[in-house]
């Protein structure tokens, strides 16, 4: 008798493979990501019933095969099925994101509960409340924490100047010219962390990042996982966090999320 390991898993890609076959990459809950080899499951509807396409949540059962590190695929029964996921062009890209920046963000055999956990969480927020670009700079904070990417948001990443505390007022009086601005920030991917004003000038390749943004995202980062009831974004802290965030993945995992050009078409704040 083959030995079955079962776990329950979200399918993050599946593609095909020769005549008949699907390669799927899961994230299970038990076992980390696995790749494993779905034989027949192109034209067999019925042992797979739908349930290798992204972003669906099932029992996987699957077997080890010797010298491959692809797993065979016995089967999977839905765990629980997604229907609003794919029902709207936003949904489908904010999923697809999610979806992609946990694959990249998690190495295969790696278990992680945590993460399963954040990315099922992501799926049945999407599910039922919609997408939320606030829900989503949450995601991305909690994921990059959970993976070992968290950006350095505490002080600037050359010179070690404070990241003023939240509260302070976010208009202050330029000695030089009297006039009242925002004390800028900025973010560099490069640098895994913020800069302040007076080492902008050191580094290329830098975001900016207005004060309301930083305290935001050090709010989301230090929150320990706990969705806020309200992430407290405006409309223009949650445009500069859109573009931080996925450049500050695409900067880590070196090269280019394929979903970001569709999420920027269909969820932009
Ligand atoms: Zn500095």
């Amino acid at each position: 008798m083959p030995v079955l390991s079962v776990s329950p898993a979200i399918v993050l890609r599946t593609r095909s493979f020769g005549e008949s076959d699907k390669i799927v990459t899961f994230l299970s809950r038990d076992y980390g990501k696995v790749t494993g080899i779905a034989k027949g499951a192109k034209r067999s509807r019925r042992r797979f019933v739908n349930t290798l396409e992204p972003f669906s949540l099932v029992n996987l059962r699957f077997q080890e095969r010797a010298q491959s590190s692809l797993v065979f695929v016995h089967a999977c029964d839905w765990l629980q099925v997604f229907k609003n996921l794919t029902t709207g062009l936003e949904n489908i890209a904010m999923a697809s994101y999610m979806v992609e920046i946990t694959d990249e963000l998690t190495r295969e055999r790696e278990e992680s509960r945590s993460i399963f956990e954040h990315l099922k969480q992501g799926l049945v927020f999407l599910e039922e409340q919609g997408s939320s670009v606030s829900y989503l700079t949450f995601f991305e904070m909690r994921l990059l924490t959970l993976s070992g990417y968290q950006p350095m948001l505490e002080s600037c990443r050359r010179c070690g100047k404070k990241r003023p505390e939240s509260g302070e007022p976010f208009l202050v009086r330029d000695p030089e010219d009297n006039r009242d601005y925002v004390p800028h920030w900025c973010f560099s991917p490069r640098d895994g962390g913020i800069l302040c004003r007076s080492c902008l000038p050191f580094r290329k390749e830098t975001l900016p990042l207005s004060l309301e943004a930083l305290n935001a995202l050090a709010r989301l980062q230090e929150n320990e996982g706990l969705l806020p009831s309200s992430p407290g974004l405006s409309g223009l802290a949650l445009k500069e966090t859109r573009t931080i965030l996925p450049r500050f993945i695409q900067f880590q995992i070196n090269k280019e999320l394929k979903s970001v050009s569709f999420l920027e078409t269909f969820c932009m704040a």
